[in-house]
């Protein structure tokens, strides 16, 4: 006798009814209007928003919304159609020409999201014969390009270089390439990849080194490009991967690199060419936004203010956050699901809406309370947070 498919979530679905029965829906929480890049109305209240990943605030930019305005009525509501179909419009080709600028990469690729750039870009690169090398701590959309690839998966401890140093020296040359894939931040805890010291271990052994720098494009370097970018470590990076959900305030992704034959990624990556591009207005306001990020510097130093701000202030408090730098990303770490839950809701109650982060999708199986800084959000709002954060988790 068959069972039925969905059985296999029983389990799943009594933790959903659990954390339902504790208040609100943390995992699909409905915001009734956007207000602003840092608000929201939420159940008619007017709420901070501090789990949103809006890192520069742009989302309500108006030259963007221009942009986007303008390539709507122009050009319509959507491409219907992949790139190597219907679905180059100009427009996608000046994304990607101002995303090689601002990057300094000869070539770039636009995907529709972020996590199809990690697809794409890893089932592009990598085939059956080669390895590819994660930190145990990478994204899900990272996981799952490799496993698209059907490349072969080692997983080296998070940011250990010494571990992948270990794992590279003990593996025989097989005659496949060899891909290491690190993160700019992590989105979860926050803390960087300790980029120098895989290059020292890319000075040892041969492999390309891809940096999804997702949540540290245009937050981190003297050029918002990333963290090799803060770390002066560019010409040691092959290939860059970046979203435009975070500090671009739209949707789309991209891989970057210099080799000659960088173009036949899209030929070679199913994420590319069987899904639809971007749609115009994403597309314009996308240019626009990452236009803005070059030219406006002082957003970046805001938001570096904004950081240290909020992470001295759940430092004063006593509590444990993620990791021990600041970065926009500040999680803080709580005892178990049941408490984790209970807090979320009551610090949404008291106005403001935070990301929850449960096991299985953290680092080490932790439970987190996890906070994304805007460079829009003001001294009073960072202490406000600080404020219910005192009040419903360092009391708690
Ligand atoms: N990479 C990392 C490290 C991410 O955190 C995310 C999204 N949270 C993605 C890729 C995927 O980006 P998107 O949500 O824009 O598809």
């Amino acid at each position: 006798m068959t069972t039925s498919l969905l059985e296999k979530h029983r389990g799943l679905s009594e933790r959903y009814g659990r954390m339902m029965e504790a208040g609100e829906n943390a995992v699909g929480l409905t915001n009734d209007r956007i207000v602003s890049p840092t608000r929201a109305l939420i159940n008619g209240r007017e709420t901070i928003l501090a789990g949103t990943n809006n890192y520069m605030g742009i989302t309500f930019d108006p030259d963007c919304i221009a942009a986007g305005k303008k390539a709507l009525e122009e050009f319509g509501t959507g491409t219907t159609g992949s790139r190597i179909a219907n679905g180059t419009y100009a427009m996608h080709g000046e994304l990607e020409r101002v995303l090689a600028g601002m990057l300094d990469r000869k070539h770039c690729i636009a995907f529709t999201t972020g996590y199809q750039a990690n697809l794409g870009m890893l089932a592009g690169l990598a085939g059956p014969k080669d390895t590819v090398f994660l930190d145990a701590d990478s994204h899900s959309s990272i996981y799952d390009g490799c496993a698209l690839s059907g490349a072969k998966l080692v997983r080296f401890r998070h940011n250990d270089a010494a571990d992948l140093d270990k794992r590279l020296a003990r593996m025989e040359d097989d005659g496949g390439g060899r891909l290491v894939v690190v993160e700019g931040i992590y989105s979860m805890v926050g803390d960087r990849a300790p980029l120098d010291e895989f290059v020292e271990v890319k000075k040892k052994h041969e492999f390309e080194l891809l940096v999804d720098e997702a949540h540290s494009f245009g937050v981190l370097g003297p050029n918002g490009r990333g963290l090799a970018d803060e770390a002066g470590l560019e010409d040691d990076v092959d290939y860059v991967v970046g979203t435009f959900s975070k500090s671009v305030g739209a949707i789309g992704g991209f891989g970057a690199g210099n080799q000659d034959m960088f173009e036949m990624i899209r030929y070679a990556s199913r994420p590319y060419m069987f899904t639809a591009s971007a749609s115009p207005a994403s597309v314009a306001t996308s240019i626009a936004s990452i236009k803005k990020l070059q030219a406006e510097p002082e957003r970046r130093t805001q938001l570096a203010k904004n950081s240290k701000r909020l992470f001295e202030g759940f430092r004063d408090l006593g509590l444990e956050t993620g990791c021990d730098v600041v970065s926009p990303v500040i999680a803080v770490r709580c005892p178990d699901e049941p408490s984790t839950i209970t807090m979320w809701n009551m610090l949404l109650a008291a106005g403001v809406y935070v990301n929850i982060a449960l096991p299985p999708g953290t680092p080490g199986n932790i439970c987190l309370l996890r906070c994304s800084v805007s460079a829009a959000h003001t001294d009073a709002d960072i202490d406000r947070i600080i404020a219910l954060f005192g009040e419903v988790v360092a009391a708690g």
